[in-house]
């Protein structure tokens, strides 16, 4: 995969800043980012919170597509 995953569970742990489990994906050709924080009933990603249910709803039919693999940043 290109996406470069980064799983920040050691600050979770060990810091009371970081309130929830976090995950870093940064694209593989360039520097953008995103943000993932995980509870067991919701996550929040680029900022955006929602419950699990919200993001199933909005992203499985996207996970499911499988027309163009093309890159879109760059
Ligand atoms: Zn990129």
């Amino acid at each position: 995969m290109t996406i470069q995953l980064y799983h920040n569970i050691w600050q979770y742990q060990h810091s009371s800043i970081a309130p929830w489990p976090r995950y870093l994906l940064r694209c593989g050709c360039c520097d953008n980012r995103i943000e993932i924080y995980y509870a067991d009933d919701g996550l929040e990603i680029g900022g955006v919170n929602g419950t699990l249910e919200d993001w199933r709803e909005i992203l499985l039919p996207l996970l499911r597509t499988r027309k163009n693999k093309r890159n879109r940043c760059g």
